[in-house]
C-alpha cells in the first residue's frame, strides 16, 4: 500500500484480513499527516499487532511489475492523496484557490456568477483557523452539496466551513480526529497546551474497552482546538462530542464540566473526555 493516509489505512487492513502480508510505504515520518508523534506510535504498535509492516519516511519513486521500492508483490493499491478535479473549472475561468480546489463563497457560488461548486472539488473553510482548506470528504459534499442546490433554486443557504472532523476503522481500533494537531496549531500561531489520558469506554465489569484521549488547547484563549480519540465503537460519539466543542469554540474549563450522561452499561461515570479536560486544565 503506497500512502499511509485514512485510505492506505482502510485499504491495509482489508487486504490482511483477506489473509495478505501487507506493507505500507508512507513518504513522510508520520501518519494522516497531523505531525502528532503519539499517534503515529500508537498506530505503528497496533500495525505491528496485526503483523503489517509500516515503512515511514519511503517515498516509493517507481512501481515495476511485481516490485514496489525493492519489494516483491502481487498487488499494489495506490492510495498517496487526492487532487481536485478542477480543469473544467479554471478552463471555464472559474477561480481556484490557494489550495488548488475550487474557490467559492459560503453559498458554495464560484466567482462567476449563478455557477455553483460542491463536493471534492472546492476548498472550504476550516472553522479553527478562518483559512481555506481542502478536506475532500463525504460528509462535506453531502452539506456543500445540498447548500449549493438550495441557492441555485433560489433559496438563501450557507456553508459555514469544516473543524476537519475524521473517523477510520485500522485493525478494528476506531481513530478519530478533529480540529488541529499541537504542531498545526503552532503553525497557525496559536500557543498550544495539550493532555493525552487512558481509560476505558465503560466500567471493566461491563467489558469496558481501553480509550485514549488526546486534547489541544490554545493557552491564551483557553479555547479546546482540537483532538483525538482511539478506541472502539464508543470512538465516533467521543470525537463528535469534541468536534462539537472545538466548533462553538468551547473553554477547557468548561468542556471539564460538561453534562455527559452515565450509566455502566453504556458509560463511565468520569467520561474519557473529562478526564481529559481536567488533566489538560492543569497544563495551562
Ligand atoms: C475508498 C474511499 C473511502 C472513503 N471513505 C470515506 C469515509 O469513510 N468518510 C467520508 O466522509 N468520506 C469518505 N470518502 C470520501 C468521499 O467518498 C468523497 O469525499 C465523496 O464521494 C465526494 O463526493 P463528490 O460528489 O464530490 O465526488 P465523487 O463521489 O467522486 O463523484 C464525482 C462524480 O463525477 C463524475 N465525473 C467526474 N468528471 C466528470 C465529467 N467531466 N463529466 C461527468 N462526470 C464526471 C465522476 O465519475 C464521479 O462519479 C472515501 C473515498 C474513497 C475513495
Amino acid at each position: 500500500v503506497i500512502g499511509a493516509g485514512y485510505m492506505g489505512l482502510q485499504a491495509a487492513e482489508t487486504l490482511r484480513t483477506h489473509g495478505a502480508s501487507v506493507t505500507i510505504f508512507e513518504a513522510e515520518h508520520e501518519i494522516l499527516g497531523r505531525r502528532d508523534p503519539a499517534l503515529t506510535d500508537a498506530l505503528r504498535r497496533h500495525l505491528e499487532r496485526f503483523h503489517i509492516d509500516l515503512q515511514l519516511g519511503v517515498r516509493v519513486e517507481s512501481v515495476e511489475p511485481g516490485m514496489v521500492a525493492g519489494r516483491p508483490c502481487d498487488i499494489v493499491i495506490l492510495a498517496a492523496g487526492v487532487q481536485p478535479n478542477v480543469e473544467i473549472a479554471a478552463e471555464a475561468g472559474i477561480e481556484l484557490g490557494r489550495t488548488g480546489a475550487i474557490r467559492v463563497s459560503d453559498r458554495m457560488e464560484t466567482n462567476l456568477s449563478g455557477i455553483y461548486a460542491a463536493g471534492d472539488c472546492v476548498e472550504t473553510t476550516h472553522l479553527v483557523t478562518g483559512r481555506p482548506v481542502y478536506m475532500p470528504l463525504g460528509t462535506t459534499a453531502n452539506k456543500t452539496g445540498r447548500v449549493a442546490g438550495a441557492n441555485a433554486a433560489g433559496r438563501r443557504e450557507r456553508f459555514p466551513g469544516v473543524a476537519g472532523t475524521m473517523i477510520v476503522r485500522v485493525c478494528g481500533l476506531g481513530v478519530g480526529i478533529t480540529g488541529l494537531s499541537e504542531w498545526q496549531a503552532r503553525k497557525e500561531g496559536l500557543d498550544p497546551v495539550s493532555a493525552s489520558i487512558e481509560s476505558f469506554d465503560k466500567p471493566r465489569y461491563f467489558f469496558g474497552e481501553r480509550v485514549w484521549v488526546s486534547l489541544v488547547a490554545d493557552r491564551r484563549s483557553g479555547r479546546l482546538v482540537g483532538g483525538t480519540v482511539l478506541g472502539s465503537q464508543a470512538t465516533a460519539g467521543s470525537i463528535n462530542v469534541i468536534a462539537t466543542a472545538v466548533t462553538n469554540r468551547m473553554r477547557v474549563e468548561d468542556l471539564e464540566h460538561l453534562d455527559l450522561a452515565y450509566s455502566p452499561p453504556y458509560a463511565q461515570v468520569w467520561d474519557p473526555i473529562l478526564i481529559a479536560a481536567r488533566q489538560l486544565s492543569k497544563n495551562f
